[in-house]
């Protein structure tokens, strides 16, 4: 099978190391298997995506000497694709509308005891923060009618008992292929019911994620540790559209302060300091702009090049 990977950075900042090094394992992967490396720009956040920011991102990837497939797929133009994947769910009865706030969640988490950041304890944490306690699911459908016409603005959210149950009958223990651990044992329901739909976007990351790898005919999504936890949603995801598995790889997570090495170099190139003296990551335009070459950065990022 020919192998592709992708990099999927979200236009909401300017690109910083941690970055760099997931860009260049995604093309190290691709490379190593003589296969193909995908770029796309993770834009559905509309409060928080900005062009420059994309125009920075593509800017720094070439700059840092990768190339990518073109057309580079913007989710954002491909919302219709994630509907219609809402729509065979919604079919499925899988979905429902919540229209609860920020602050009623986290009140009707703090009153049924729940630790504080909802994440039953042994749990990874949640992908998206706190596990949502299901207050919107148990609503009559009159109930819901009236919310809406009352104008009151709702995400849509996974019926995850449901789902998980309905996927298990239809395809057996979840399990996905990590490169790092082996064969893995997704356990979605430890996270709720996730969002699929936004209050101010018709997707959301899980959907659009798990979608948009399938359209692209992606093999190997390459991530940091820090999206272990979302794979087990998507598994269960592409298990209900009925999309192929990929294979995984989360690979390390690249930080400021990972090691006595990185952060004497960081000194030479112009590291900027948070407002309480901790260390940012370093942009990788703020090393261009302090002389580093593009091989520099690659090593620093941990990627010699030969
Ligand atoms: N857009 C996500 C980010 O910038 C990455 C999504 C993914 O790799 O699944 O963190």
């Amino acid at each position: 099978m020919n192998t592709v990977t992708r990099f999927a950075p979200s236009p909401t900042g300017y690109l910083h190391l941690g970055h760099a090094y997931a860009a260049l394992f995604a093309d190290a992967k691709a490379k190593e298997a003589g296969g193909r490396l995908l770029l796309r720009i993770e834009d559905i956040d509309p409060g928080r995506s900005r062009p420059e920011f994309e125009a920075a991102i593509l800017k720094d990837l070439a700059w840092l000497e990768l190339s990518w497939e073109q057309p580079v797929r913007r989710q954002s133009e491909h919302i219709g694709n994630h509907r219609n994947a809402l729509t065979t769910l919604e079919t499925r009865e899988l979905v429902y509308p919540c229209f609860c706030t920020r602050k009623e969640i986290q009140a009707e988490i703090e009153s049924s005891g729940m630790a504080p950041h909802g994440v039953p304890s042994g749990a990874p944490a949640g992908p998206d923060g706190p596990i949502y306690p299901g207050t919107c699911r148990s609503l009559s459908l009159d109930e819901r009618r009236r919310h809406k016409d009352e104008g009151r603005p709702f995400a849509l959210r996974l019926d995850m008992a449901q789902a998980a149950a309905l996927a298990t009958a239809d395809a057996g223990p979840l399990t996905w292929t990590d490169r790092e651990r082996g064969t893995v044992f997704a356990e979605p329901e430890i996270f709720g019911d996730v969002v699929l739909a936004r209050k101010d976007t018709p997707t959301s990351y899980h959907l659009a994620v798990t979608v948009d790898d399938h359209m692209q005919g992606v093999t190997l999504v390459t991530r940091g540790e820090d999206l272990f936890a979302a794979t087990h949603v998507h598994r269960l995801l592409q298990v209900l559209l009925g999309f192929e598995a990929p294979d995984y790889h989360h690979h390390r997570m690249l930080t400021t302060e990972t090691g006595g090495r990185l952060a004497k170099r960081e000194q030479e190139a112009g590291r900027t300091e948070g407002p309480t003296g901790k260390q940012r990551p370093l942009m990788i335009r703020s090393l261009r702009e302090a002389g580093k070459t593009p091989a520099e950065v690659r090593e620093m990022a941990g990627f010699k090049t030969p």
